[in-house]
């Protein structure tokens, strides 16, 4: 038997319907920018491990080489944590956070929503109940997930108690929810963003492991943030040993943000093309059977000519990726994070992918069926729980 599990219930998989598969919903921007603020030294740490000669030294020689123009944009950790919250001046600022979210889910079915996966794991997100009262009021079908975020949001006393402990966690989360209501989460979510000695910091792999482990005896999708300063040749080894050594179906993994790593941030590590994306790391994960996400379709006030000129790679990258056969491979999303990036500040919230797609249809570069592979077919089939 297989079904979806969302806040509200579990439903078949033919009752999910058009979907974005990476946002997040109400959380507190505190614990976010904490946890950002927090992330940064350690994550800055490995930014420089990369200027010390390894992939970063070699992109640079490598663009050179290739005569690809274009200079890897400057790192805002600034401009990030600037956009999470809203304006002084908007009035959105007065409602409330069910309110403005139920706005924002109004904004994604006028542009055919149905259905939101939540990527917000459990220290970062609101409660289940508020969720669930966030999907009963919107109409959108929400999944939340259970799992860790990057090393800074996990306790130090839990990696003290091992990979066992940090599944157990996982696992008791996915059983009995959060004790706010009976709503529990319906898939497991991870993050690799931390370098250290050149491999991912001990805790994350510690973590990725145990979620990895948790999804695999429960049957459910396991999603990856994979985000700067993470290099290629570290995703590809954990790739080989979630597949080889734990036994995870690939199939139901989604390595994350590999449209932040052409563009974006991203560019640090890339190794972009001609074109400005990078085709080859999202190839290789496909080709081992992952689903690639590239889920960064969102954009806030302010960074709008950024935006624009990303998304003619974007709309590259996917289109490439269904010439040579790994279309259904891919999933979409805005990464809306915090407020500030709400259609209610002038930002695109969850509305932009859907756009996209519209606009890449009218342009003759993409086919009804590929849009319905890419936002229907593809979410059931990864967020499809099996037992
Ligand atoms: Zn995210």
């Amino acid at each position: 038997m297989s079904y979806i599990r969302t806040v509200c219930g579990d439903i078949a998989p033919e009752e999910l319907g058009y979907t974005t598969m990476h946002e997040h919903t109400i959380s507190n921007p505190r614990v976010l920018q904490t946890i950002l603020l927090k992330s940064m030294p350690d994550m800055m740490k490995g930014a420089t491990a990369f200027e010390g000669g390894a992939d970063i030294g070699r992109e640079k020689e490598r663009r050179e080489r290739e005569g690809i123009s274009g200079e890897a944009p400057e790192l805002s950790i600034q401009g990030v944590i600037n956009g999470m919250g809203l304006p002084r001046s908007n009035p959105a600022r007065k409602l409330s956070d069910i309110d403005f979210y139920v706005n924002e889910m109004k904004a994604f079915r006028e542009v055919g929503g149905q259905a939101l996966v939540d990527c917000s794991p459990m220290p970062t997100g609101a409660s289940l109940k508020v969720i669930r009262e966030l999907s009963e009021k919107s109409g959108v079908k929400i999944i939340s997930c259970a799992g860790y975020y990057t090393k800074a949001s996990i306790k130090k006393k839990y990696f003290k108690k091992g990979e066992g402990y940090l599944q157990e966690r996982v696992e008791q989360y996915l059983e009995n929810g959060d004790g706010s209501c009976d709503a529990r989460p319906g898939f497991v979510k991870c993050a690799i963003s931390v370098v250290e000695n050149e491999q991912i910091c001990p805790q994350e792999h510690m973590a990725v492991r145990a979620c990895a482990k948790a999804a695999k005896k429960y049957g459910t999708a396991l999603h990856i943030h994979t985000a700067f300063p993470i290099r290629k040749p570290l995703v590809l080894d954990l790739a080989r040993e979630l597949k080889d050594e734990i036994g995870i179906d690939p199939t139901k993994v989604v390595f994350c943000h590999m449209d932040g790593f052409n563009i974006g941030f991203g560019n640090l590590v890339a190794q972009i093309n001609h074109e400005g994306y990078e085709i080859d790391l999202p190839l290789q994960l496909a080709r081992m059977g992952f689903n690639i996400g590239m889920d960064t379709w969102g954009g806030k006030p302010g960074d709008d000519k950024g935006n624009s000129m990303e998304w003619e790679p974007r709309k590259k990258l996917l289109i490439e990726m269904f010439d040579r056969g790994y279309g259904d491979h891919i999933t979409l999303g805005h990464d809306f994070m915090s407020k500030g990036g709400g259609v209610q500040n002038g930002g695109f919230g969850c509305t932009m992918f859907p756009q996209m797609l519209r606009e890449m249809v009218a342009e003759g570069r993409l086919d009804e069926a590929a849009v319905h592979t890419l936002t229907i077919e593809t979410p059931a089939r990864i967020m499809r729980i099996e037992r």
